[in-house]
């Protein structure tokens, strides 16, 4: 029985080129109700398990200093280590919004375009200043002060 779980859960490895948020939810759905964890997966304690996963990515980085892209120097076992934790706090989100309703693909590709608005192409190319320093030269901007 536990190699025929093993299995299923192996099929789903390789190059992940290709898996959909779709594929992530139905699978940690099916994870969860094979174990009968539906019980524990409120969305609380999945708010609180995707924080604590973000906290170990965290460490991963913690006192590294800053860190190039690609990572450079990092060994096949760090960058391991690191593909796990990403992989927790992106099973935990996808997870939080099947539970909470969201359509999480849905919401990205909207938040994307509020910040493409937020954020027009002419008022920020190069610049790491937050919108609000755009705002008043971008009429379309609603002045509100939320975070990205
Ligand atoms: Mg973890």
């Amino acid at each position: 029985m536990k190699e025929k779980e093993d299995s299923s859960i192996a099929m789903a490895e390789g190059d992940g080129e290709g898996v959909t948020l779709g594929d992530l939810k139905k699978k940690m759905a099916d994870f969860a109700k094979e174990r009968d964890w539906d019980q524990f997966h409120s969305p609380r304690n999945l708010l609180l398990a995707l924080v604590g996963e973000v906290g170990e990515l965290s460490e991963i980085f913690q006192w590294r200093g800053e860190v190039p892209r690609g990572l450079p120097g990092w060994d096949e076992k760090e960058k391991e280590h690191l593909g796990e934790e990403l992989s927790d706090v992106l099973l935990y989100l996808v997870r939080l919004a099947d539970v909470c309703g969201v359509d999480l693909g849905g919401a990205a590709l909207r938040k994307m375009e509020i910040n493409a608005r937020k954020y027009p192409v002419q008022y920020c190319k190069g610049s790491s200043k937050k919108y609000i320093h755009y705002a008043s030269e971008n009429s379309g901007s609603n002045g509100s002060t939320d975070e990205l």
